[in-house]
């Protein structure tokens, strides 16, 4: 099994060193010649979104990375990552891949409260949840499973190939969200 790990920005060396520990093959991507050979699922990492967003469209990654998702290619995304697959952004700001039929409030807990940890159940199963400036979904379509609810907001959703969490799996020990990423290639 081959993973793509986005790496323009932000943490995907902890997603690769993840990944790496469970066994699977994990590359990085960086510019458009490494999505020439096949692999199966993508990782988008946490980082900061609107430069993420940028560099995908001036490195000529942002066409050819939606339509593999388009085309069901399974993508798990982590905070930033959440917000790069809305369809929706509540501050109004433009969506980047907006494949998946969610609203996401960025920031969404303030500057006080901007990073935390906690366990709440994903899937019913308790896990660790490290929230860095983190976003929730606000509002998340018909077709979206709700994995994870922390204090009455939605924090890890799923829509077919799609899986995004607004913590960080990659900053833990907990493999829970993993194991359901790899599940979903493996199907
Ligand atoms: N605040 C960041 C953004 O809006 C996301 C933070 C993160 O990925 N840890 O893009």
């Amino acid at each position: 099994m081959r993973i793509g790990v986005l790496a323009l920005q932000g943490d995907f060396a902890e997603h690769i060193s993840k990944l790496s520990s469970l066994g699977i093959d994990a590359f990085e991507i960086r510019k458009l010649s490494d999505i020439s050979n096949r692999f199966d699922g993508l990782v988008l990492p946490g980082g900061e979104s609107t430069v993420m967003k940028k560099l995908l469209h001036d490195l000529g990654l942002f066409n050819p990375l939606k339509n593999l998702i388009s085309d069901g290619l399974p993508v798990f995304a982590t905070c930033a990552g959440m917000i790069l697959l809305a369809k929706s952004l509540e501050d109004g700001e433009a969506p980047c891949f907006g494949t998946m039929d969610i609203t996401v409030k960025r920031n969404a807990y303030g500057r006080q409260l901007g990073s935390f940890r906690c366990v709440d159940k994903f899937n019913g199963i308790p896990t660790e949840m490290p929230f860095i400036r983190a976003p929730y979904v606000k509002k998340a379509g018909k077709s979206v499973d709700v994995l994870s609810v922390h204090d009455n907001r939605i924090v890890a959703v799923r829509q077919q190939n799609q899986l995004a969490a607004a913590f960080h799996p990659e900053l833990t020990a907990d493999d829970t969200v993993y194991n359901t990423f790899i599940e979903m290639i493996k199907k």
